[in-house]
């Protein structure tokens, strides 16, 4: 079963058209990733799959549980890490807001949860941002550029976190980037979004491999030490 599903999906801004006919589907476990450049549409996909933009047309079905990784991570800096966590679990009532879970999957956390948010660096704000999430205990992740102004090496470790998750509890996640390389190689199946269609999809070992996909996103050729499974 998928735990996303998006179909014809068409939005409008004034007259605007930011997606048109957008079909997109994760299957359940699935690692999926949407590239695209400025202003392709990207950020308008994820407000739709939130519900915060209504579809001039088509459908947005999310089975299961969905938890969404903003883009710019929206700390509330001059809270305490484990508040923000806490944050993330607003839904689950008062049993849900335990975060021993969290530090227990992200142990770096654990020594930053009494830190304000707002003094770590972007990589650690990122994990936040990223245990947050998870506290909604989700099916599927939305993550709305992971990698934006990282250093390459916390990039490589939240990667390493997402690939565990994946391995060990079965989550499914939509990543939304604009570091191509990064893309296909975390994720199973990848789409291309240019001004509001999706312009290419398949298998991302196939794409990392598409001269298309490595003109216009890999600046060559891409090696990949292949997905996740
Ligand atoms: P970026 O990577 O730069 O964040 P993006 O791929 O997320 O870009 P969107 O933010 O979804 O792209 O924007 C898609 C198109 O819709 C762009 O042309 C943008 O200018 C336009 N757009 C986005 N939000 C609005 C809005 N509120 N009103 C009018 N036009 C908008």
């Amino acid at each position: 079963m998928n735990v996303v599903e998006v179909t014809g999906l068409t939005v409008r801004y004034a007259g605007a058209t930011a997606l048109e006919g957008v079909d997109l589907h994760v299957g359940e476990a699935e690692l999926v990733a949407l590239i695209g450049a400025n202003g392709a549409g990207k950020s308008t996909l994820v407000k739709a799959l939130s519900g915060l933009v209504r579809p001039a047309a088509g459908r947005v079905t999310v089975h299961g549980r969905l938890a969404q990784v903003p883009e710019g991570r929206e700390m509330f800096g001059d809270l305490s890490v484990d508040d923000n966590l806490r944050l993330g679990g607003w839904r689950n009532g008062r049993h849900g807001r335990d975060t021993a879970g969290i530090y227990r999957v992200l142990p770096e956390l654990a020594g930053l949860r009494r830190r304000r948010a707002g003094t770590l660096s972007g990589g650690e704000q990122q994990m936040v941002a990223i245990g947050r999430a998870l506290m909604a205990r989700p099916d599927v992740l939305v993550i709305d550029e992971l990698s934006l102004g990282l250093a390459p090496l916390a990039v490589a470790n939240l990667v390493g976190h997402l690939r565990a998750l994946h391995a060990d509890r079965g989550l499914a996640v939509l990543l939304i980037e604009q570091n191509a390389r990064l893309a296909l190689e975390l994720c199973h199946r990848a789409y291309v979004l240019e001004a509001g269609r999706i312009v290419l999809h398949g298998d991302a070992g196939r794409l990392a491999g598409d001269t298309r996909v490595t003109a216009a996103y890999l600046g060559g050729h891409v090696s990949t030490e292949g997905p996740a499974r």
